[in-house]
């Protein structure tokens, strides 16, 4: 595993600076199997219904314009583009791209993948969207905070930024590395790096920085013996779900 010291240190104005090559190559060397809903990317698609759901109650995605940073092979940009919205996905993973591009084919969505990051998008194309989603990608970077500054400047004033990751402390140790990885075996080993969970008070404070206002959160909790997940607003020990604002110009004079 790759040492903290050096990971935090990455310099988040560089764009490329803040992509961990290890990380991108563990998603790519998986590539194949993203749409194989019994290979490691089962916990995507078991929770992509309920993300989803959580998501159109909040935003409305209909005719929405949605940037999904991180998009990996498509799950939930595709998801989205199902429920009406037009999906712009972003990923730094040439082979889950091709993945993505080829399963739309299939799928008969509409989706514009680009290999980009986030930061870089948000030179591009500050501003241009109604919805940021950015899901199970924070944990996967040097600085999460330069990610959700670039997510804070990709949407519209009055727009929605919904963020999702796994939380640090013991249960979260116990339920996604020890349980996940080792015990049910639902996830490669090394797929998750302890260190890099994120506590709900951590991903508060980098939204309230980046000048996001928390709107609401939900848990979204595993049982192991029904093998399914489910929303729990009041559980956000393991996996969750927040979603934030940015203002508008009226909130803010
Ligand atoms: N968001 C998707 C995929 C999550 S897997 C979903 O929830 O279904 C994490 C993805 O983040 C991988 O596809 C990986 O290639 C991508 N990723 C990791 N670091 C990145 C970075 N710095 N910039 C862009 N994508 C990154």
């Amino acid at each position: 595993m790759s040492d903290n010291d050096t990971q935090q240190d990455a310099q988040p104005q560089d764009h490329l600076g803040n992509v961990d090559a290890s990380e991108i190559a563990k998603f790519s060397a998986l590539a194949s199997r993203w749409w194989d809903r019994d290979s490691e990317f089962k916990p995507l698609h078991d929770i992509n219904p309920l993300r989803v759901d959580y998501i159109d109650t909040h935003a409305g995605l209909a005719g929405k314009r949605v940037i999904d940073v991180g998009c990996g092979g498509g799950i939930l940009s595709e998801a989205m583009a199902h429920r009406g919205a037009q999906v712009t996905g972003i990923d730094m993973g040439e082979a889950p791209l091709s993945v993505a591009r080829l399963h739309q084919l299939e799928s008969g969505v509409e989706v514009d993948y680009r290999q980009t990051t986030a930061e870089a998008a948000a030179e591009e194309m500050a501003g241009q969207f109604d919805v940021v989603t950015c899901l199970e990608m924070l944990e996967h970077v040097p600085d999460p905070s330069s990610v959700i500054a670039a997510c804070a400047r990709l949407v519209k004033p009055g727009g929605m930024v919904f963020f999702s990751t796994i939380n640090r402390n013991p249960k979260a140790y116990a339920f996604a590395i020890l349980g996940a990885e080792y015990v049910l075996q639902m996830l490669p080993r090394g797929t998750h790096e302890y260190r890099k969970f994120i506590r709900p008070a951590e991903l508060g404070r980098w939204t309230r920085d980046a000048g996001l206002k928390m709107e609401g959160s939900t848990g979204m909790t595993y049982n192991p013996l029904t093998r399914k997940y489910r929303l729990n607003s009041s559980d956000l020990t393991v996996n969750y779900l927040m979603h934030t604002r940015r203002p508008t110009e009226e909130e803010l004079a």
